[in-house]
């Protein structure tokens, strides 16, 4: 059963604001974010000092271009806690994603930056028919990463019948749907995807065994042709949801029922779009690297921040009411982060995890695929000629020594193949280190 075209919007005061009014709005919170930064972000002072820019100098969102930009090394180089913009004592919550090496970046909130997240998401649920009566399955994994819990505060701000599953255990995501009637689900739209064909080769009928209505699917890049499989595998309105740690977690730009690009919560956030090679901004419409800069967060605010996302900015007004800027589909990212089930991958981890084995060489190759809606991982290593043992006890201790630190660094499990020495591809150029056999 789809959910009905109602357009119902969770804050309009905010999410309808005239242009004129919200510019405004931008405005001032971007004075007192910067004022933040630079009173208490050593770097971010001594970046604006280097380029001779007070924080009295950015007085509207035309002055964003003088603004330094923040990088993820920038969070790695501070990591744990050197960007926080408030004391240790008033951060309430920590979340982490991936790095470009093996630490995890992290974020820390104050209350008030979980309250700002926990709206963005229940605008988005909100914007896909979400109301008080429904009952929403959250299947995003549940920790560090943002998907889980920030999909649960969203859901019980609206005061839905949470449940939440966590990722993964199918046949229980199965038995729970069906038993408890969910009415909307919450997961990556591969892992969505997975489920409805697990749910259709049980042979169950969504029509008839399920209440689903719709479903909030983000965390890695979908398209037109997937969104329009999932809405016949599950009979619902399939909406996309965008985020990441560094900004706030998922909900910073959501779908509403029109499905016509995703809303960007501009009241907290300020989107641009650069050209990654020049670094300069970009009119709306064109395609480029998409920056944000925080204007309400206070733990850890982030001025300019490269996503690496690339994408193109719609301000035409939407059906639906909301005034805000849309956002189309990620079409590529400018480094080589890799997307592998919702989970953030840097072939620099896989290497930083190779050099610490004893008896394979650092020639690698990655393999991505797609197998059955769920992403597969290969990682192919080369042997140490030098270190070379050849019986089976040790390949085998190799390969599980990969495979173990690899899941512990990354988070996921890979399928480990030992080839022999000097059998990868060698390159003169840039060394090409990843395979992506998966077609969206
Ligand atoms: P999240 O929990 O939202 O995945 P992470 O910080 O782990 O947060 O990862 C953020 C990255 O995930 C984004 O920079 C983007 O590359 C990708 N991502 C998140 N949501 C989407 C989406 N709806 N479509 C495409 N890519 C997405
Ligand atoms: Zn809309």
């Amino acid at each position: 059963m789809k959910a009905p075209k109602t357009h119902n919007i969770f804050n309009p005061e905010k999410e309808c604001m005239s242009r004129e009014a919200l510019r405004e709005l931008q405005n001032e919170r971007l004075r007192k974010t910067v004022k933040l930064e630079y009173d208490n972000v050593p770097v971010y002072r001594a970046r604006m000092d280097a380029k001779g820019i007070k924080p009295e100098d950015i007085r509207t969102v035309d002055d964003l271009r003088y603004l330094p930009f923040t990088n993820k090394t920038d969070l790695r180089d501070e990591f744990p806690f050197g960007l926080l913009a408030s004391p240790k004592s008033e951060i309430v919550r920590i979340q982490g994603s991936s790095g470009t090496t093996g630490k995890p970046i992290v974020s820390g909130y104050t209350e008030n930056d979980v309250e700002v997240w926990t709206e963005m998401v229940a605008r988005a649920l909100v914007a896909a028919g979400g109301t008080k009566d429904d009952i929403i399955q959250i299947a995003y994994g549940y920790g560090l990463f943002t998907g889980g819990l920030g999909a649960h505060q969203g859901a019980s701000k609206i005061g839905a019948m949470t449940i939440p599953m966590s990722s993964g255990n199918t046949a229980r995501q199965i038995m729970m749907m069906k038993d408890l009637g969910s009415t909307m689900l919450c997961c990556t739209p591969s892992y969505a995807t997975y489920l409805g064909e697990t749910i259709r080769e049980m042979g169950l009928d969504p029509k008839k065994d399920l209440k689903l209505k719709s479903g909030v699917f983000g965390a890695e890049p979908w398209t037109e042709a997937m969104r329009t499989r999932l809405e016949e595998l599950l009979d619902i309105d399939a909406c996309d949801i965008y985020g990441l740690t560094e900004i706030a977690g998922p909900g910073v730009a959501f779908e509403c029922l029109e499905k016509c690009g995703m809303h960007i919560n501009e009241d907290h956030v300020i989107p641009e779009i650069i050209d990654p090679v020049t670094e300069e901004p970009l009119p709306y419409g064109a395609s480029g690297e998409l920056v944000f800069t925080t204007i309400t967060k206070t733990g850890m605010p982030m001025l300019r921040y490269r996503t690496h996302d690339i994408c193109v900015l719609h301000p035409e007004k939407c059906a639906c009411g909301r005034t805000t800027v849309r956002m189309g589909r990620i079409t590529g990212r400018t480094d080589d982060m890799l997307i592998i089930r919702g989970v953030n991958v840097f072939p620099s981890q896989i290497e930083s995890v190779l050099v610490s084995v004893k008896g394979v060489a650092p020639f690698y190759m990655l393999i991505v695929d797609r197998v059955n809606s769920t992403d597969t991982l290969e990682v192919q290593v080369e042997i140490d000629e030098n270190g070379f043992s050849d019986t089976v006890a040790d390949l085998e201790n190799i390969r599980n020594e990969i495979g173990e630190k690899i899941k512990s660094v990354v988070g996921i499990s890979a399928k480990v193949t030992l080839v022999g020495a000097k059998t990868l591809p060698r390159s003169e150029g840039k060394a090409k280190r990843v395979i992506d056999n998966r077609k969206l």
